[in-house]
């Protein structure tokens, strides 16, 4: 297992569509561990393929404790509700945009021996997955902002919703 080096927009890997996964092998087993390594390790909500550099159609995101999903070619099947709050990416760092996603997200993949499964998910796993999934279509959530947050407009959410100032809405 591994930290892998994180790609930065401006590069343009970020941009492109990624291929479906057809091999589930040891090499794809060793992508999602060092995957879910470097989420922990950047401390962030989610991390798709393309992020370190692989354009395959697999993602982690952060469920609630201390679990991460795995999500070989996943799809959203089902949606409903609507939450608007900060969305940041670990491949924008430090920056931060107001975003509009379902609050509730239901998606269909495989895990990394080819099993179809469900996992469904709110608030903040909701938009970690929609955040995710953009990514292996070559977008990136910045398309759905006008401006950077401020550091007021931020500080004023967080008041606004009751979190402790320390705490920093995860990236991406
Ligand atoms: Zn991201």
């Amino acid at each position: 297992m591994a930290i892998r080096k994180i790609v930065l927009q401006g590069d343009e890997i970020l941009t492109k569509v990624c291929k479906p996964v057809t091999k589930f092998d040891q090499k794809l087993g060793d992508l999602l561990d060092d995957m879910k390594d470097t989420l922990r390790q950047a401390n962030g909500a989610g991390l798709a393929a393309p992020q370190v550099g692989i354009l395959r159609r697999v993602v982690v995101v952060a469920s609630d404790e201390d679990d991460i999903l795995e999500l070989v070619n996943p799809e959203i099947i089902y949606t409903a509700g609507e939450q608007t709050g900060p969305e940041g990416c670990l491949s924008v760092p430090g920056k931060f945009g107001m975003v509009t996603r379902p609050n509730i997200v239901r998606v269909r993949a495989q895990d990394r021996f080819g099993e179809w499964f469900e996992a469904e998910g709110e608030e903040l796993t909701a938009r970690a997955f929609c955040h995710e999934l953009e990514h292996l279509d070559g977008h990136l959530y910045v398309e759905h902002i006008d401006h950077f947050l401020t550091e007021e407009e931020l500080m004023a959410y967080y008041r606004e919703n009751g979190y402790e100032v320390e705490e920093e809405v995860p990236e991406k």
